[in-house]
């Protein structure tokens, strides 16, 4: 070392273990002949160089500008050394898990280009091994057990490197330095093809092989991917589509396909510069599209809609696959119904052996179950609508230090969030909380976080509604507790997501929420912010037969608004309902018993469906919502279907809300639905009249926030709830709410849907406890 040695400390925040950060500062370090070292910590890299003052600045500028995308450095800072010491060489340093402190977990990531190369590469050693991976991609989240992220502690333990894999392992030069799951056919896992007995059919290359003649013949195949079992078969070949809707039992909701590359998605569907960027982007999600004309997809991969969810093969052994197949692939959440996807080999056999006629499984364990994650590209932007795969558990940030908080979500598309200090770490999807298997899942996953990120919860946040499991969790956990409104929830977690707490007007459109005022809310016209919002207006109360069962009925509900808003009509018009329903129905509603009330928009929207014919019965959430979003054609009227808003004295107030209304309003439905019975009269076509509906909600969005703006100042309008997963409906109301002046907040890290509901609890339960 010369006297001219120079010495410089740098600290950057938010690095991602296991992205080939350090390797990286290894090389940049020889590169500009520094010595010293860099080593992880619990908020990210810590580094320390000596050497030439101008090598210094290079390697700075280097820290800054080129290193690996995946590491997600939030912050760089740096300091001079005042008495550097005498290095000799520059060395990666040992990372020890300290108590009470956390590192950041990387989402899995989808194959790299590198590793595709070897794969297809017969001169390679990991030629057609459908287990590559590199520091740059593959499994994280789903095979660690606990921190420091190392490999005794993920589920690659198992597998002892061969001496090939443990040279890459050790030297920092190579793209493999330190890669957890690094593997090859020699040491690492490998495939098996079993039949429903649990026999082994083939094993390795041999397996793939074998599965693929199984497809390509029409065969469903259950195949073990990064975070459970996949069910898959030939998403052209309509009879196999079929079967696999009645084996899973799920006759309607849409399919996803997996497709070899961007130029075969071109082909069967739109694809426009957004939606292409999110497909080819590391976490290779779900995009949904629209889908051509021409595309040869069978017509029950999404039957009812011109929309497909589409995805690019995100492992090697997808790759293999689809490159081997050259024929697009349904690739479905391997499961029954509405439970968890399957995890390990035993219960895969058992859950789906009715489902599948192979398995095509492998010998590394699934630590966290991981469903694909789902966005959409609307207007306003990119927006998640299940988050999962490639997202979870990399945490959202907040704006501001929260205390240890959990919110438990919702009952449908549950995740749950925790918050350390700025960081809200919101759970992958868990699923809907309608059964045992999904509340031990939601168990789970907790427990693991949990330890991960070393947390306990010192707030537990709820949903208000007595009967979601996950309330009921909830209220089970030692803590100070905080009740959370659901739609209030949806709104607070808009307005984090937008990174910007300031109070907004709320426009929360969704199913169901606990309202409160003990009626089911979900047409919600709100200002507010974290700490309290005031329930400015909403959409007439209408009678809900059945309660929750309804939603499976749409035309029971059409049948109940229409005994409503137009009692002759209901007589007149052909629901497809029985006398004796009829007559069930008719002492529902005269006596009240077991109709609660609901405000709901999304009833609105199946109640018009059912009454157009669109969807009468339901297999899936918001079907006939959907169904009528997707018939929507302008027609030969354009303008909105009339409606009143009336004023209904004070409204209801929760918490301590910045802005509040003196007196609040609903929307009367009646003159809507005389304008769509009138249009059915003349026989206009039912496409115009399922638009005319969609202009009119975005009307009614548009004269409650101008409204709203008058009376309280505020111009931002934050758009939330499962409704706005409707394209068409955002489509209408941001440009008709932005000429108005308003300024629109979209969801744009987690869903509008209940997916991102925790978000919204944790961050009103800190503001309802701060300084408490
Ligand atoms: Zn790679
Ligand atoms: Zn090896
Ligand atoms: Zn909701």
């Amino acid at each position: 070392m010369t006297a001219l040695a120079q010495g410089r400390r740098f600290a950057s925040r938010g690095v991602v273990q296991g992205f080939g950060f350090r390797p990286f500062v290894y090389r940049l370090a020889h590169a500009h002949g520094l010595k010293g070292w860099v080593r992880n910590t619990s908020w990210g890299v810590e580094i320390e160089v000596v050497g030439e003052e101008a090598a210094l600045a290079r390697f700075a500028r280097g820290l800054r500008e080129e290193a690996p995308p995946l590491a997600c450095i939030e912050a760089l800072e740096s300091e001079p050394i005042e008495q550097p010491a005498l290095y000799t060489s520059f060395e990666i340093l040992h990372s020890e898990a300290q108590a009470g402190e956390y590192q950041l977990v990387s989402p899995d990531i989808a194959t790299c280009p590198d590793c595709l190369r070897e794969i297809m590469d017969p001169r390679d050693r990991r030629y057609r091994y459908p287990f590559t991976n590199c520091t740059n991609c593959g499994p994280r989240f789903t095979i660690i057990e606990a921190i420091p992220y190392d490999r005794p502690k993920t589920t690659m333990k198992a597998f002892a490197m061969c001496p090939a894999c443990q040279r890459e392992y050790d030297d920092p030069l190579d793209r493999r330095f330190h890669a957890q799951p690094n593997a090859c056919p020699v040491c690492g896992p490998h495939l098996t093809l079993v039949d429903c007995q649990g026999r082994a059919l083939a094993e390795r290359d041999e397996a793939l092989r074998e599965a693929e003649r199984l497809l390509r013949e029409g065969a469903i195949v259950a195949i073990k991917g990064l975070g459970g079992f996949q069910l898959a078969c030939d998403a052209t070949n309509e009879a196999a589509v079929a079967r696999l809707r009645v084996r899973k039992r799920r006759p309607h909701k849409p399919f996803a396909v997996m497709m070899a590359d961007v130029e075969t998605i071109a082909h069967h569907a739109v694809l426009r510069a957004e939606e292409h960027g999110l497909l080819v982007s590391p976490a290779a999600p779900i995009v949904l599209l629209e889908r051509r004309l021409e595309s040869d997809l069978a017509p029950s991969i999404a039957p009812g809609s011109h929309v497909i969810g589409v995805m690019l093969p995100y492992t090697p052994l997808h790759h293999l696959l689809l490159s081997d197949l050259r024929l697009p692939l349904v690739m479905t959440s391997g499961n029954v119904s509405e439970e968890p996807i399957a995890r390990e080999n035993e219960e895969a056999l058992r859950r789906l052996g009715q489902i599948a006629d192979a398995f095509l499984v492998h010998n590394r364990e699934i630590y966290a179950r991981y469903d694909d994650s789902v966005w959409f590209v609307p207007v306003g932007g990119p927006q998640p609508v299940r988050r999962a795969r490639g997202y979870a558990p990399f945490p959202l940030r907040l704006p501001f230090l929260a205390r240890p908080i959990l919110g438990c979500g919702a009952e449908l598309k549950n995740t749950f969030c925790l918050t350390r200090d700025a960081y809200a770490f919101l759970s992958q999807h868990i699923g809907d909380m309608e059964n045992l298997e999904t509340e031990a899942f939601w168990q789970e996953a907790l427990a693991l976080y949990q330890r991960l990120f070393d947390i306990s919860p010192e707030i537990i946040a709820t949903d208000m509604h007595p009967d979601y499991r996950a309330t009921r969790l909830g209220r089970r956990m030692p803590g100070r507790h905080v009740a959370v409104q659901h739609h209030h929830a949806h709104l607070a977690a808009c307005l984090a997501d937008n990174q910007s707490l300031e109070p907004a007007i709320g426009v929360i459109l969704d199913g169901t929420g606990y309202g409160l005022d003990g009626h089911i809310w979900g047409g919600e016209f709100l200002v507010g912010d974290g700490r309290g919002f005031c329930r400015a207006g909403h959409l007439q109360y209408m009678p809900l037969p059945g309660g929750d069962q309804a939603v499976r009925h749409p035309a029971r509900l059409a049948w109940a608004y229409l005994r409503t808003l137009a009692p002759n009509e209901a007589e007149r018009l052909d629901l497809g309902l029985g006398a004796t329903e009829r007559q069930v129905l008719e002492a529902m509603l005269a006596r009240g018993v077991g109709t609660p009330w609901t405000s709901s928009a999304g009833r609105l929207f199946d109640a018009v469906s059912a009454l157009l014919g669109v969807c009468r019965e339901a297999s899936y959430d918001a079907q006939a919502a959907i169904e009528l979003e997707m018939i929507a054609q302008p027609g030969m009227s354009t303008e909105p279907y009339p409606f009143e808003i009336a004023l209904i004295g004070a409204p209801q107030v929760w918490g301590k809300p910045p802005v509040t209304v003196t007196e609040g309003f609903e929307v009367r439905l009646a003159p809507l639905f005389e304008g769509i019975l009138a249009e059915r009269r003349q026989q206009a076509p039912l496409g115009a009249i399922a638009w005319r509906l969609h202009r009119t909600v975005a009307e009614m969005i548009l004269q409650a926030c101008t409204r709203l703006r008058e009376e309280t100042g505020l111009e931002r309008v934050a758009l939330s709830g499962g409704c706005f997963q409707n394209r068409l409906l955002l489509e209408l109301t941001v440009p008709l709410l932005e000429a108005a002046g308003l300024k629109v907040l979209l969801h744009r890290q987690v869903p509008c849907n209940d997916g991102g509901l925790a978000l919204g609890q944790v961050v009103i339960a800190h503001n309802a406890l701060e300084g408490a």
